[in-house]
């Protein structure tokens, strides 16, 4: 048998390593029988020489296998779906399309992140809201799974805990930004669940992790393909992410919007992406005869409110008190009587008169990070109450500001504490809305989804 320095010597070479190999490695990663140093050589090694396709298949495998892999009653057969977000800023699909996909019959074992730089985390947004406890056992997600079909979650412990080192080690070695360390990542976890069909929001633009729609297409093949090679059914949906999904950015402010879509009043472009990513895994299970009936189907589970009792289910579920959970999803709740309100709000001003051409989602996500909306590092606490909410939209016409308030003359209304925004990130906030003329290199298409990548 290779040694690891032979292994690590193989891939620095260039060569493909053979899938008894890729087993050792891993095996060793997960046993702790390799120093971090041959880790860190050998995901160096994948980063320069990347991985052929069958590399990258056994590779997800056994990262999948290094842990428990979940499994479900016989009765669930085909229908359990789950979806995954490269990261964007105020993306809360996830909080309206698990309970929406519970409605429509679903069983949808959410595990989600938390929120690292300046992409928010699903688990923190969830956590602002009193009593929720995103820790779940195996067997209380099966539990909450039986009772209400949706439960949003963290990592358990026993989940691919070889994926939970080579993160740390990539890291720390500047590897994250791999195709073939990405696709094992991300489909690793998707196949530790078990699932019947994944769907995949792959996220292009200014304020995604890819900048362009070439390589954000070029991960989302990468990632249908070995979704699709472990059995599960795995499309994709490429979608801009340049400004700011819907209109509220930071934890408490992005759960309060959540419930609004949630009771129907919801705003147009989060409600695409649901309907969309929705749409897709219900024509994967096969309960939908094509995307347009399976993004009605999920548009009236939202509309109609068959989604919003499987939230306010799925929150008693998890921790939430009765009450709690009851009046946030009441129609005219008054979140603040549940949610912290930061301490201070300050609306900024329009500067010119003229059309909302731009948002700059990504100098917005920056600054909130800053102002504690975010982390930095693994573990540190974040700020729920810090946000911002959007108070124009693109393409509409504004008008200047004044000192004195106008209605409708203020673009964001900053939610802070401590720290205090400084004088040059509020100029950096007023410096990411564009405000003219229309032209033609501005038309906006109002569609946030690009393309889609059926399952193979
Ligand atoms: N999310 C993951 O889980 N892994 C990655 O490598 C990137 C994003």
């Amino acid at each position: 048998m290779m040694s690891v320095q032979d292994l690590i010597r193989k891939k620095r070479d260039g060569k493909t390593l053979a899938n008894e190999e890729i087993k050792t490695f891993i095996d060793a990663v997960t046993n702790k029988t390799i120093q971090d140093c041959q880790t860190g050589a050998m995901l160096m090694a994948i980063w320069q020489k990347g991985m052929v396709p069958e590399e990258v298949e056994t590779l997800t495998r056994e990262i999948m296998s290094s842990g428990e892999v979940m499994s479900w009653p016989k009765e669930w057969a085909g229908l359990v779906v789950d979806k995954h977000s490269t990261g964007g800023v105020g993306d809360k699909v996830s909080l309206v399309l698990a309970p929406a996909l519970a409605a429509c019959g679903c069983k949808v074992p959410m595990i989600s992140g938390r929120g690292l730089a300046h992409t928010g985390g699903t688990l923190d947004k969830l956590e602002s809201i009193p009593g929720f406890n995103i820790h779940q056992s195996a067997a209380q997600i099966l539990e909450i799974l039986g009772s209400v079909g949706c439960c949003i979650v963290g990592q358990t412990e026993t989940l691919v805990p070889a994926d939970r080192v080579l993160y740390d080690l990539r890291d720390a070695t500047s590897t994250v930004n791999s195709l073939p360390l990405i696709t094992a990542s991300i489909i690793s976890k998707k196949g530790a669940e078990s699932l019947s069909a994944l769907v995949l929001d792959v996220k292009f633009g200014r304020a995604a992790l890819y900048k362009d729609l070439d390589s954000a297409r070029e991960l989302a093949q990468s990632l249908v393909h070995a979704g699709n090679l472990l059995g599960m059914r795995t499309a994709a949906a490429l979608s801009c992410m340049d400004a700011v999904i819907g209109r509220c950015v930071g934890n408490s402010l992005e759960v309060m919007e959540s419930l609004e879509t949630l009771k129907g009043r919801g705003p147009e472009d989060l409600m695409e992406l649901v309907t969309s990513l929705g749409g897709l895994l219900l024509q994967m299970t096969g309960s939908v005869s094509d995307l347009s009936e399976g993004r009605r189907k999920i548009s009236d589970a939202v509309i109609g409110g068959a989604a919003l009792s499987k939230f306010q289910a799925m929150m008693e579920a998890q921790g939430v008190a009765n009450e709690t959970a009851r009046s946030l999803c009441s129609a005219h709740s008054d979140y603040y009587s549940v949610l912290r309100k930061a301490e201070h709000q300050m609306e900024l001003k329009t500067p010119t008169d003229g059309e909302v051409l731009e948002v700059d989602g990504l100098a917005l996500a920056e600054v909130l990070h800053k102002l504690g909306a975010g982390r930095s590092k693994v573990g540190e606490p974040v700020n729920h109450s810090v946000g911002a909410e959007l108070l124009v939209s693109l393409g509409q016409r504004v008008s200047k500001g004044q000192r004195s308030t106008v209605m409708g003359a203020s673009w964001l209304r900053l939610h802070f504490e401590t720290p205090r925004p400084t004088a040059g990130q509020i100029a950096r906030l007023q410096g990411a809305l564009t405000v003219g003329t229309n032209t033609p290199t501005h038309t906006h298409t109002h569609t946030l989804v690009r393309e889609l990548l059926p399952p193979q």
